[in-house]
């Protein structure tokens, strides 16, 4: 066993990892996973990883599940690092394709996780609220495992990721509201119903799926970081994952101490952390009529907020809001040049590096990540007129 304990991200109160949490039990802010990476360094080394498969499974002795666990896996992570050497221009521009994950996004390497911590832990049916992927991540790995899935979708949800939950096995229910309605109906109703809440941060393992981004970034890139990182943000678990694989990393000598300026990118129509950024504040409010075709970033309320915004301020970066009709402009010109169909979520992040390049915030020769965060295929709906 590797994980020791839990810790909270606000006011450090330590909770058993022994049984299922999730949030913390005084602050009620997330809790994050401690690893004894003195131990972890013993077995786990920058060149042993070479020799394993690809998945994130590899960095197995710096993830939550004991060792003699098999994991719920449908071969997650291990992602191409591709550059985008046309849309880059003079600047060095790569783009970590996540769309080849299973269930199309980088959802995956968060539930493959937390289902399997939840099924360790003894969980039997699992709830989540979902705009788009998640649902259907959920969906997926839940039925791997064979656990019930209980998904609450927004009814506005496009259709792709409402149909690929159900036809894995989900019990779906589709609320007229957001998708803080969704989770708010979760809460009401899981006591009674004994389903473990599995919402971003609300659990504290998604996280470390999702750390595995800032490890193999690491690893694609030989051992240096890059420059700058845009991240499209709803939740911001990537963003508090990545930033903890970066401390990690520090602490298993493995990377000095030079970090990515970390940009948050949102849509226009749902930017509650680039309005909290540009204010000076610690917290973010809720986003009110939140709207925009990138289902992925329609969260009006992250419950991470004070991380994300410490993460962006410590590390110099900011936090970009992007129009909607931008995002389907830019899909074509990205797909035209790089061969990749992305989704809104990642158009939305090259229309923010333009941003950038053009107020001179990126230098040339910078070296620059953009996650494609999914597939641009679960939103047809997005292309039908053009
Ligand atoms: C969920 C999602 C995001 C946002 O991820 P967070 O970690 O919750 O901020 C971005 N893009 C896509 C495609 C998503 O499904
Ligand atoms: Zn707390």
């Amino acid at each position: 066993m590797f994980l020791t304990h839990l810790e909270c991200s606000a006011c450090g109160l330590q909770h058993q990892s022994s049984r299922l949490q999730n949030l913390c039990l005084s602050c009620g802010k997330p809790l994050l996973a401690i690893v004894d990476l003195d131990r972890a360094r013993r077995t786990l080394t920058r060149e042993t990883l070479g020799t394993r498969e690809k998945s994130l499974w590899r960095y197995r002795e710096v993830l939550p599940l004991p060792d003699n666990v098999e994991p719920v896996s449908l071969g997650e992570g291990g992602t191409p690092l591709l550059r985008a050497q046309k849309f880059g221009d003079d600047i060095d521009l790569w783009v970590k394709d996540e769309s080849i994950n299973p269930t199309q996004s980088f959802k995956a390497r968060g539930m493959t996780v937390a289902v399997s911590m939840a099924k360790h832990l003894g969980a039997t049916k699992l709830a989540v609220p979902s705009a788009g992927n998640a649902g259907g991540a959920l969906a997926a790995y839940a039925s791997r495992a064979g656990l019930e899935a209980h998904i609450f979708m927004p009814r506005d949800t496009p259709r792709a990721n409402i149909t690929e939950c159900r036809e894995l096995g989900a019990h779906v229910t589709l609320i007229d509201g957001l998708i803080t309605d969704c989770g708010a109906e979760i809460a009401l109703r899981k006591t009674k119903e004994g389903w473990f809440d599995v919402s971003t941060l609300k659990e504290p393992y998604r996280v470390e799926g999702k750390k595995t981004l800032g490890y193999e970034l690491a690893e694609q890139f030989n051992w240096e970081l890059p420059d700058l990182i845009l991240y499209p943000t709803g939740g911001g678990t990537g963003l508090i994952g990545m930033w903890k694989a970066f401390d990690e990393m520090q602490a298993l000598c493995w990377i000095g101490t030079k970090r990515p300026r970390m940009f948050a990118v949102q849509a226009t129509g749902c930017a509650p952390i680039v309005r909290a950024f540009e204010a000076g504040e610690k917290s973010a409010g809720e986003f009110p009529n939140a709207h925009t075709i990138a289902s992925g970033l329609r969260v009006p309320k992250a419950i991470g907020d004070f991380l994300i915004l410490n993460i962006l301020r410590q590390s110099n970066g900011g936090a970009i809001a992007v129009a909607d009709k931008e995002m389907i402009g830019v899909t074509r010109e990205v797909g035209s040049s790089e061969g990749l169909f992305i989704a809104p979520e990642a158009a939305a992040c090259f229309v923010a590096l333009k941003s950038l390049r053009s107020a001179s915030k990126i230098r040339p020769g910078d070296r620059v990540v953009i996650f494609n965060t999914g597939s641009g295929i679960k939103y047809l709906d997005c292309y039908e007129d053009r």
